[in-house]
Parts: C-alpha cells; structure tokens; sequence
C-alpha cells in the first residue's frame, strides 16, 4: 500500500511517535511525506519515504495528485486545529480529494491508530480492486 504521512509544526513530534510505535506495520509499504515531515522520519525513525515538497510550497498538492490518480492508498495528516496555516487551501484540497475516492484518511492520532491496525488485520484489502474513481470494481 502508498501511504502518505504528513502533520503540521505542532503535530510534527506527535506523528514521530506514532510512527516509531508501529514501524513494523509501516515498513513493509510504500511511504511518502510532505518535504519537512518525511526529513523528520528519516533521521527519527530510520524509515524510507519518499519527500516532495514542503507542504507550504506543495507537498499537500503534490500528494494530492497522487490521490487523483488513484496511486494513494491512504493519507495520515495530523493537522493542527488550533494554528491557522498560511495553506489551508492545499490541506483542504487534499482532504476533499481523499473523500472523492474514498481514500483512507486520519486527521488526527485516535483516527490513525484505527487505520493502521486495519491495515495490518488485512482490512484495506479491497483497495487492490478499486476502479479509476475509487469504487471497488465490479460494483
Ligand atoms: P511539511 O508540510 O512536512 O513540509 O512541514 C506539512 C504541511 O504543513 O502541510
């Protein structure tokens, strides 16, 4: 599966942790960040990932892209409710394109901890049969 990580300043740490207490489940997929988080897990957390840009410069977009193309199996943005951010546009456009096709999203840890325990009990199965619009196929 691709997975995208991605947390804003003040939710930087909490995405480290949460991604150091299930690094096995992690490392056997395909990751991929915004410029400045994918830095932290590498030095952090040794994992390999994939770095576009910082989200203020279009990471969130480029991420987005990948969505639209249906090459994004599910997105973990820790957002930070409390701090108005200068890309709020991206981050809501990257939101509103993982709910067109129905791609996986946590916005925060409670949400991703559900996630990334489906994911290894086998339960994002069904995004290897998804059609061009995120739909499983054959419905
Ligand atoms: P960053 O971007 O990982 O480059 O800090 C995240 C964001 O703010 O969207």
């Amino acid at each position: 599966m691709k997975i995208a990580l991605i947390a804003h300043d003040n939710k930087k740490e909490d995405l480290i942790r949460f991604v150091t207490a299930y690094k096995d489940i992690f490392e056997p997929h395909e990751l991929y960040a915004t410029g400045t988080t994918g830095q932290k897990i590498i030095n952090e957390v040794s994992l390999p990932i994939h770095r576009f840009n910082s989200g203020p410069l279009g990471g969130d977009q480029e991420i987005g892209a990948l969505i639209a193309r249906n090459e994004m199996d599910m997105v973990i943005f820790f957002r930070d409710p409390l701090t108005a951010q200068p890309h709020e546009p991206d981050v809501s456009a990257l939101i509103r394109l993982s709910d067109v096709y129905n791609v996986p999203l946590a916005t925060n840890m409670g949400t991703a901890e559900v996630l990334v325990l489906g994911l290894k009990n086998g339960y994002m199965a069904w995004r290897d049969i998804i059609d061009d619009e995120g739909e499983p196929s054959g419905k």
